[in-house]
């Protein structure tokens, strides 16, 4: 079975290079554009669960808790990520943890090059 995924990108806004410093990642060149009200919502304390819950709830982001501390966070805050531990060593498989998690430096990025090339 195959899947195409296609992402429509765009520039960067500043309050998503505020998003990106905040959760201290690096600036992407280009990324697929948010609602402006997730963009600044998402910047709001993740102490603020309720106001994400609500945002989260309202724009059909999912609303789950985060695979290495347990907190719940939105779809509209999915920040770093890590190695699927259910998918095994060698695969690019991955998942979303939370902007804390993220900001304490708990995300681990793979280098492009290094990424495990699927092709037939
Ligand atoms: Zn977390």
């Amino acid at each position: 079975m195959r899947f195409s995924v296609t992402l429509r990108l765009g520039p960067v806004s500043l309050l998503q290079r505020a998003w990106y410093w905040r959760t201290r990642q690096p600036v992407p060149r280009a990324v697929t554009p948010l609602p402006t009200a997730s963009e600044a919502v998402r910047l709001l304390p993740q102490r603020w669960a309720g106001i994400h819950k609500k945002h989260a709830t309202r724009h059909r982001y999912y609303w789950a808790p985060c695979p290495l501390c347990g907190d719940h966070y939105g779809g509209h805050q999915a920040a770093g990520s890590v190695p699927d531990p259910l998918s095994g060593p060698g695969t690019s498989m991955s998942v979303i943890i939370c902007p804390r998690c993220t900001r304490a430096g708990r995300s681990v990025n793979i280098p492009y090059g290094e990424l495990p090339d699927h092709r037939p």
